[in-house]
């Protein structure tokens, strides 16, 4: 039987892997329905010059595309980081039953999120479905250390958030 944190250390393993290859960055994705892994993926935007190929979108959309089905009712999906506005409402329209995450945007470099919204898990628990479950903070500090990028972490900026560099 495994457990949350052991499909988030496969997570982990996802987003070291985006991190060592070009065009991928340290965002790492798994699906796991019924005990079973489905999907890994990793933050592909570079690689794809596509700003949506976050690694919960490549990971919804490979794994759709695998089975040919427009859903994904009845999977987990793990991320290393808080999932964004675009990744968490994915999750709702795929049907998603569990979000499962460990950095929580309160604990990386300000760079991965625009303070300024919404926390955007919140929003989706509290406005969309209400048999979506979302558990944060799985691995928090080995997940956190993926994002801990010169500049500090999470800093509190009531300026315009930036897009994130290269
Ligand atoms: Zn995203």
């Amino acid at each position: 039987m495994h457990t949350d944190e052991d499909w988030m250390k496969l997570a982990i393993a996802e987003a070291n892997m985006g991190l060592r290859e070009a065009g991928g960055a340290e965002v790492g994705c798994v699906i796991v329905k019924n005990g079973r892994i489905l999907q890994t993926s990793h933050n592909e935007v570079e690689l794809r010059n596509d700003p949506t190929a976050h690694a919960e979108m490549v990971g919804i959309r490979e794994l759709c595309a695998k089975f040919r089905i427009p859903h994904l009712k009845g999977c987990t999906l793990y991320c290393t980081l808080q999932p964004c506005g675009m990744c968490s409402l994915a999750c709702v329209w795929a049907g998603i039953s569990r979000i499962v995450y460990g950095a929580t945007r309160a604990h990386v470099n300000s760079v991965y999120f625009e303070t300024r919204h919404a926390d955007t898990a919140d929003f989706v628990r509290d406005c969309f479905r209400s048999d979506l479950e979302i558990r944060s903070g799985v691995l928090e500090m080995e997940c956190s250390s993926l994002y801990a990028k010169p500049g500090g972490v999470a800093e509190d900026k009531s300026t315009p958030a930036h897009q994130p560099t290269e």
